[in-house]
């Protein structure tokens, strides 16, 4: 049966490579609905290849542009917040890849769970800032959210190796960054420039920095947490510059399940669209006519204080996670502005963190208004 796929954010990293493997799949998918931020030029050439039904564009002149530049089409093009979340409940759409950057990921996540859509997410955010409200309502409405982070993709898959009361622990690889080893001297002067060169993955600037800081695999922790409801102490961050195990589960009788492959996102987006089932694919593959060494190392407590932050913030819980994810997209930002060095970042989220007065259980109002709090705070600081 074809698939309608809806994707959100579809100019970017994630979104170019899952139409990439759309198309190598053209009997089993068809593009239903595409969304952009704002490069509409881009988003032409995919609609004039694919022919979704329909668009959006958040920004609302550039929308303008686009309807004006595909009137010979019949496409429907919609814009801003309320324009994802209708798409992401589009009727014919069967499933939806959330693969949009930061908080913004969130309502037409929740909107696609509530019109009982499969959903394929890219989006951490929407899980460290409302991980439980998501998960109780994907529970609610019987919905798959299905990983296309590769750690979390990794997990996923050796979860299958043995039964759900047989976990002890699942362990989380971080390639360490662009400056696994460096003195605390030597990072004090580094430029974006060489933040933004990660050794492994090319992703977008905000994930490049949170991978130099540690910050993304802390986002990782929660994001794991959430999505597969493990206890904080369950979750083990191992530093593994290669990046060829994506992920491992420890079993109770002391048995350990790894996921390999190549660095490459194509494998994970490629899983969360064929799942359960696996299908063959002309992607480059692991090279076992070569010789390769692997190493591990502990993440020791102390050594990388944005990963610390994220224990504690999801010890705490509550509407503390949602303070460390904006602080630390302001953060990242004034970093990548030259306002603030690489190393002031960690000193920074934990003084806002410390300043916020945690609510339990929060309410979608709460996270949002800590979020906005959180953002303001850390500009103040800065
Ligand atoms: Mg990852």
């Amino acid at each position: 049966m074809l698939q309608q796929v809806a994707i959100l954010g579809s100019t970017g990293s994630i979104g170019t490579q899952a139409l990439k493997i759309i198309q190598q799949f053209p009997d089993r998918f068809s593009v239903c609905a595409l969304a952009t931020g704002s490069n509409i030029t881009l988003l032409e050439e995919q609609i004039r290849n694919f022919k979704p039904e329909i668009v959006s564009v958040f920004n609302e002149d550039q929308a303008v542009t686009l309807r004006r530049r595909v009137a010979d089409l019949p496409v429907k093009v919609l814009t801003g917040a309320k324009g994802l979340v209708e798409l992401s409940a589009w009727p014919g759409v069967d499933v939806v890849i959330v693969a949009v950057v930061g908080f913004s990921g969130v309502m037409p996540t929740l909107s696609a769970i509530r019109a009982g859509k499969k959903v394929a997410l890219a989006n951490k955010e929407t899980l460290v800032v409302a991980g439980e409200i998501v998960m109780a309502e994907a529970r609610r409405h019987n919905t798959v959210i299905l990983p296309i982070d590769s750690e979390h993709s990794a997990i996923f898959q050796c979860f299958h190796a043995g039964g759900s009361g047989e976990l002890k622990r699942v362990i989380l690889t971080a390639s360490g960054g662009p400056f696994l080893g460096k003195k605390r001297e030597e990072l004090a002067a580094v430029t974006p420039e060489q933040a933004l060169r990660h050794p492994n993955w090319r992703m977008g600037p905000r994930i490049s920095i949170d991978s130099a800081t540690l910050m993304n695999k802390g986002f990782e922790v929660i994001e794991a947490c959430r999505l597969f409801a493990l206890e904080t102490s369950q979750v083990q961050v191992v530093i593994h510059p290669e990046s060829i195990v994506h992920s491992m589960v420890e079993f109770i009788d002391g048995s350990i399940v790894a996921q390999l492959g190549l660095p490459d996102m194509l494998l994970p987006i490629q899983y969360a669209l064929s799942y359960p089932q696996r299908w063959p694919n002309p992607f480059p593959r692991f090279d076992w006519d070569r010789n390769h060494t692997l190493h591990f190392y502990p993440a020791a407590k102390g050594e990388y204080p944005c990963l610390d932050l994220a224990y504690q913030a999801l010890q705490v819980g509550g509407t503390l996670p949602a303070v460390l994810n904006g602080a630390d997209e302001i953060a990242v930002r004034s970093f990548l502005e030259g306002r603030i060095t690489l190393m002031q970042i960690p000193a920074l989220l934990a003084e806002v963190m410390s300043r916020h007065e945690v609510i339990q259980h929060p309410s979608l109002e709460d996270i949002v208004e800590a979020d906005c709090w959180a953002r303001k705070e850390t500009e103040r600081i800065i």
